[in-house]
């Protein structure tokens, strides 16, 4: 059972270029070589995958992530790619649910589907969860459980720790308003709560929960100790070196 700190870098669709990708790569790669105690995963774009492993190489400095996956191994799906394939280029963990992809439509039922697959393949499945908009009714609470239950739907309690949840309220994404570390706080313990409802609560704490949504370098630290959660979903600020690696140190006891 993992409880370092997990911080992962969510690279969208950036940088605009292989160049710009292997640039950014090595200078990580350059400053995680002085730092320990924190697992540290980069998704870049598909393409730059094997830009970014041979870049790693054997320093094993960051772990490798993709934003997305198709839940079957094969076929005719145009576009899309398989768990076979990425585990092809050492990815170890994959984003399920991201909200962004949410939005484009994908249902609870996919997010399930793919979150098993990734699972049942040995790999890391990062679920992300969160509500589009807080109320003082406590909505956001029930939006959060319903996704959780949803995604791990089916799930035996022994593989609960391949599992990392994100907790992400969309209304956070990119858009420079963090939730506070009070709000992750509860939200940590609530899913802790979910957790524990469908499997008890020594499976429960099996499972990391992150938090994502405008972290920065300024804000990483107390939503770290007073939020509780074990690490952060990072996307804006993991493009910049100097402020992801800020952001892991933050992370760092
Ligand atoms: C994300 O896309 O998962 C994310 C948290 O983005 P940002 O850090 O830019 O808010």
């Amino acid at each position: 059972m993992k409880t370092s700190p997990l911080v992962i870098g969510n690279w969208k669709m950036n940088p605009t270029s292989v160049s710009l990708a292997k640039k950014l790569a090595s200078d990580l790669k350059k400053r995680l070589a002085r730092m320990t105690g924190t697992d540290v995963v980069i998704a870049p774009p598909y393409p730059y995958l094997e830009t970014l492993r041979a870049v790693r190489s054997e320093s094993k400095s960051f772990a490798l992530g993709a934003q997305n996956v198709h839940d079957e191994k094969q076929g005719a799906h145009t576009g899309e790619v398989s768990i076979p394939m990425l585990e092809s280029f050492d990815v170890t963990h994959v984003i399920v649910g991201h909200s962004e992809r949410r939005a484009a439509g994908e249902t609870d039922t996919e997010v399930n589907r793919k979150l098993l697959s990734v699972v049942k393949s040995g790999l890391t499945a990062v679920l992300c969860v969160g509500e589009t908009k807080r109320d003082h009714a406590g909505h956001y609470l029930t939006t959060v459980e319903g996704q959780i239950r949803a995604a791990l739907s089916s799930l035996g309690k022994a593989k609960l720790g391949a599992v990392v949840i994100a907790y992400e309220p969309v209304w956070a994404i990119g858009t420079g308003e963090n939730a506070t570390a009070a709000d992750v706080h509860e939200m940590r313990l609530f899913i802790e709560k979910v957790l524990a409802d469908i499997y008890g609560r020594t499976y429960a704490t099996r499972v990391r929960i992150l938090y994502g949504g405008s972290v920065n370098a300024k804000n990483a630290r107390e939503l770290f100790v007073e939020g509780t959660v074990r690490g952060f979903l990072v996307g804006g600020a993991s493009l910049k070196a100097g402020e992801f690696i800020d952001i892991i140190n933050a992370t760092r006891t």
